[in-house]
């Protein structure tokens, strides 16, 4: 496809994704403005990260290190910022935090260090969202911390060097209602706020329920097919 019908593509895309935000924010009695775009540009080119930076995206986010770190490198005078929203291995989150303004994938205190001197060794403060298990316990493929071990997470990231704790992220269970989930993830983050005031981010959502996610409350919704067109399937 050439530059410009992606251009096209993406613009009109990325407008009715705009629409989306602004209507669920209106229809819960929120300002459109406290909601935030992330577009997820993972499996997309670089290409299309200039694109959508052209088209005003401010945020991008990425789940896999090394294609993170690539496409991050090669938009580096873009002046993006970089969420990453994967799962973190510790042996990889150091290297996470040298292009990553944002990690919303923290789940275990394992990480913290790792993340804390990777970011001392870029000399940027990296904001850190914790993120938080949705799914009923013991479940299969589960990731996010049980809710019931922020407190002590929390406590971690707020003793590390050059991270921020700014709030949670949660990503909706397979099979579930969303509204449902996402009902029972603003309780999660009522109780998380009177503990840190100031960790009021909350990402959640995503193409298929940002709706619910706003009407619970989000700040940061991560948006990748709506925007971008459907992903390879093989992962
Ligand atoms: C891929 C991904 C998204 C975006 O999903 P879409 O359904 O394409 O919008 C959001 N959050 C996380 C954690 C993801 O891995």
């Amino acid at each position: 496809m050439g530059l410009v019908t992606r251009a096209a593509e993406l613009a009109a895309s990325l407008d009715a994704v705009r629409r989306r935000i602004t209507s669920a924010a209106e229809a819960a009695g929120r300002d459109p403005a406290e909601v935030s775009l992330v577009v997820v540009t993972k499996f997309f080119p670089a290409s299309d990260v200039r694109v959508l930076a052209d088209l005003g995206v401010t945020d991008v986010g990425e789940n896999r290190h090394q294609e993170a770190e690539a496409k991050a490198a090669e938009c580096a005078d873009l002046g993006l910022r970089w969420h990453f929203i994967g799962g973190l291995q510790s042996n990889k989150a150091g290297a996470v935090a040298h292009y990553a303004d944002v990690v919303e994938s923290l789940d275990r205190a394992k990480l913290v260090g790792p993340l804390s001197r990777g970011a001392q060794a870029r000399g940027h403060d990296v904001d850190v969202l914790l993120q938080v298990s949705l799914d009923p316990p013991g479940a299969e493929h589960r990731s996010g911390a049980d809710p019931a071990d922020l407190a002590a997470l929390a406590q971690r990231v707020g003793e590390a060097d050059r991270l921020r704790l700014c709030g949670l992220m949660a990503v909706a269970p397979l099979g579930e209602d969303p509204d449902e989930a996402f009902a029972r993830l603003a309780r999660i983050r009522q109780d998380f706020l009177g503990a840190h005031p100031d960790a009021t981010m909350l990402s959640a959502g995503m193409s298929g329920d940002l709706e619910a996610a706003i009407t619970h409350g989000a700040t940061h919704v991560r948006v990748g097919s709506a925007v971008l067109g459907p992903r390879p399937t093989v992962q």
